[in-house]
């Protein structure tokens, strides 16, 4: 296909998750914000440039590296970029990630919640943090378990981070709307009111569910190449 052609699939396939996020927030009675995160992930600039040309600001990336490789120069042609990290961190990556990304969606545990503290401290930058949680309790999977997550939250409160939600992916095989619903409860009960939730397959649900952030990849951009 034509670079002219992926470019006007993009701006009509983000009209048209936009339209859908404002039709499910009406039928959810919403009177809150619903924000959409376009997530780039894979994706290369002239890929992801119609979106940002439609007015598209809040972007993911799940990996600090890849993100380095491609933010800095869009956000000189674009001004008010907001660059949400949604992938696991690594100690390593944090002083990268606390320079790059506005919001940290993935703080899942005090070791990272302590480098970034401690990144912020010497970048002289703080990026706002969500905690993620694993919402369904399953092993090998992301995310702080529900049961420790009101103590994580204290402490990355107590370091210092602005802690604005929670963000979950629920487990895949399962309707996802009980793990919408036990995320915002989750987070009412840390004291919190924003939940991130809701992917291309389950956005419109996760926004009946009470989501302030939804995270929205293929519907966008087209399917990807197997995340590697
Ligand atoms: C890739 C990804 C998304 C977007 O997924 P799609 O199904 O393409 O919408 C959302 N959140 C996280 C954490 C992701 O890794």
């Amino acid at each position: 296909m034509s670079e002219h052609r992926v470019g006007e699939e993009v701006a009509q396939r983000l009209a048209a998750v936009r339209q859908s996020i404002a039709e499910a927030a009406e039928a959810a009675g919403r009177a809150d914000p619903v924000d959409l995160v376009a997530v780039t992930k894979t994706f290369d600039a002239d890929h992801i440039r119609p979106a940002l040309e439609a007015g598209q600001r809040m972007v993911g990336e799940n990996r600090v590296q890849e993100a380095g490789g491609k933010w800095p120069a869009l956000r000189e042609e674009f001004d008010g970029i907001e660059l949400h990290l949604l992938g696991p961190l690594q100690s390593n990556k944090t002083k990268d990630a606390v320079e790059l990304f506005d919001v940290i969606q993935s703080v899942d545990r005090e070791k990272i919640a302590n480098a970034i503290a401690k990144a912020a401290d010497s970048v002289g930058r703080m990026p706002r943090c969500l905690v993620q949680v694993n919402i369904g309790n399953e092993p090998q999977k992301a995310g702080t378990l529900p049961d420790e997550t009101a103590a994580l939250v204290e402490r990355c409160r107590a370091l210092g981070l602005t802690v604005d939600g929670l963000m979950a992916i629920p487990p895949a095989d399962h309707p996802p709307g009980p793990y919408f619903e036990a995320l915002t409860a989750l987070t009412a009960a840390c004291g919190l009111s924003d939940t991130s939730m809701g992917m291309s397959g389950d956005y419109r649900e996760a926004i009946a569910h009470g989501a302030r952030w939804v995270r929205v990849g293929s519907a966008i951009f087209g399917s990807r190449p197997p995340i590697r």
